[in-house]
């Protein structure tokens, strides 16, 4: 796979930097989790024009890039805090699970994780509702 160029790197390094603070999460403690995460969405900005989330498998990525839910920050962060890439995490390093439903995978994988400032992020809150109903149709 091509190594992305340092600007794109250095791109999404800065957002998540911003965005771990907007949203009252942590970047990992551990650098190498962030910097694999942070290469990949800019790998995916040379290849398919946005930050697509590194994590997914996309059957069709051009269509799934025209799509707004795998963008990083993603739907699931923007309604429960929860970044399966392991991006934005607890101070310990852990996915915060505590506002996602409780079938959901993180929660049977990590347990109640509390967010730890319960204050910020989570701007697409008062879509969960309609995302819910949308899974089930
Ligand atoms: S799970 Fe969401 S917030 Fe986390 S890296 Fe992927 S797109 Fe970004």
């Amino acid at each position: 796979m091509d190594k992305p160029s340092d600007k794109n790197v250095a791109k999404m390094q800065k957002y998540a930097e911003k965005f771990a603070e907007k949203s009252g999460s942590y970047l990992h403690p551990d650098h190498s989790v962030t910097e694999t995460v942070v290469e990949g969405l800019a790998r995916h900005i040379e290849e398919v024009g946005v930050p697509l989330c590194p994590c997914n498998f996309y059957p069709d990525k051009p269509a799934e890039a025209k799509l707004r839910r795998w963008r990083c920050a993603c739907d699931e962060m923007q309604m429960y805090k929860y970044c399966h890439c392991l991006l934005f995490v607890s101070k310990e390093g852990v996915p915060i699970t505590e506002h996602l439903p409780e079938d959901h995978e993180g929660r049977q994988i990590y347990g109640l994780v509390k967010d730890p400032h319960p204050d910020k992020g989570r701007a697409m809150r008062h879509k969960i509702g309609t995302a819910e109903e949308a899974a089930h149709d």
